[in-house]
């Protein structure tokens, strides 16, 4: 044999044998969990917004997802190892309370659309898969989204948690902090009051909207904010003053992986 073959073929045999213990290791440490500053982990949040019957209802990539696609994403995930935990078991985790798995992820629904009640809720309590919706109070019942009987039984699940996207999805960058404050509370207390009993005050901004002024005010305020700007949280500097989130869309379940490797690469929180 040449020697130029040899080394190519030794190569070969050291790339096979790298990847082979790689995806060995991450089989064999895949129910492994960890506590805060542990280990550097990847906490992606998906966010969603509606979920509709079929492709043809799909306007804008962003806003609705087929229910097949979603429950491929979601399942696909599940196999790869990654598991859903609620944002309870994420701030519990951050207060050091908790230990979280390796592969821990969290999914989302923005607005609180009609497809929360008539197509997540169902696959989700089928598969005991904790779900988040954030809701915008003056929509509940409206065209479109679901009502407030919805919301108690989805909450009754224990399946689904409900919290504050605003009480009108604003462009609240442009309020004071203090209206901001008072809206978000407002909100809240109307949701606990529906729902029968607390929430946790976690708050996700109306399109994405905020200044800094108004993300420091809500925080000292205890205020936990979810920002919708497509990246990955990095475990090692997970941040409840403003939580990132990334859009799915309608992406396989292999370009979902690769983005949260990519965001989290890119944008190291
Ligand atoms: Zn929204």
């Amino acid at each position: 044999m040449k020697k130029v073959t040899k080394i190519i073929i030794i190569i070969i045999a050291v790339i096979l044998t790298f990847i082979i213990g790689f995806v060995a290791y991450d089989r064999l440490t895949i129910d492994n969990k960890y506590g805060i500053n542990e280990k550097n982990l990847k906490i992606p949040i998906l966010v969603y917004h509606d979920i509709v019957e079929n492709e043809s209802e799909v306007e804008y990539d962003y806003m609705q997802t087929p229910k097949e696609t979603f429950e491929k994403q979601i399942t696909g995930l599940m196999k790869l190892g990654y598991k859903p935990i609620s944002y309870e078991d994420l701030i519990a985790y951050k207060n050091g309370e908790k230990e979280i798995y390796k592969k821990s992820f969290l999914i989302a629904f923005d607005d609180g659309f009609d497809g929360v009640y008539q197509y997540a809720y169902p696959f989700a309590k089928e598969h005991n898969i904790p779900i988040t919706s954030f809701m915008i109070n003056y929509c509940a019942g409206l065209d479109g989204y679901y009502t407030w009987d919805n919301a108690r039984e989805m909450d009754k699940s224990g399946i689904v948690k409900i919290y504050s996207h605003s009480l009108k999805h604003d462009n609240y960058d442009t309020y004071s902090k203090e209206d901001l404050l008072e809206d978000v509370n407002t909100s809240i207390d109307q949701i606990e009051k529906e729902l029968g009993h607390d929430i946790p005050n976690i708050f996700t901004y109306p399109c994405g909207k905020f200044t800094e002024e108004e993300q420091e005010y809500l925080w000292k305020n205890g205020i936990i904010q979810n920002l919708t700007d497509n990246k990955v949280n990095q475990s090692k500097n997970l941040d409840l003053a403003g939580l990132h989130r990334m859009y799915p869309l309608n992406d396989s379940v292999l370009k979902i992986l690769l983005k949260i490797e990519y965001r989290s690469i890119k944008y190291p929180a």
